[in-house]
């Protein structure tokens, strides 16, 4: 990234992290990942689809939601590519992407909640 010269000079600190700064786009796709965490619907889905695999029914089932509105969800989490889904016979099944930034999430929700991962061990 090209230097721009500081108004004030207070040492280099600032000049330092700055060759360091990611690009602008690198922001958007970071910016738009916690888009997809700003909902507490979608955080709850999101929470499940860390630790299982299941179809849209039943995961509207479990969060007492409507099949239409976690379809809504599932659908915004596929796009962004936190989620990943495949079809068995007439059921769609949703689990997290195998991404790394799927697994950063899966990480961090964990620790916002100072949960255990109930999956870890399994
Ligand atoms: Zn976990």
């Amino acid at each position: 990234m090209s230097q721009t010269p500081l108004p004030h000079d207070h040492g280099d600190a600032l000049g330092l992290v700055l060759e360091h700064m990611p690009e602008e786009e690198e922001f958007a796709r970071g910016a738009e990942t916690f888009r997809q965490l700003g909902d507490p619907s979608r955080l709850r889905l999101l929470w499940l689809l860390c630790h299982c695999e299941d179809c849209g029914i039943n995961l509207a089932a479990a969060l007492g939601m409507s099949h239409a509105a976690v379809s809504h969800h599932l659908k915004v989490l596929r796009l962004n590519g936190l989620i990943t889904s495949h079809r068995s016979g007439k059921e769609i099944y949703y689990t997290l992407a195998d991404t790394e930034t799927a697994r950063l999430v899966h990480r961090m929700i964990d620790d916002l909640f100072r949960l255990t991962c109930p999956t870890k061990g399994l």
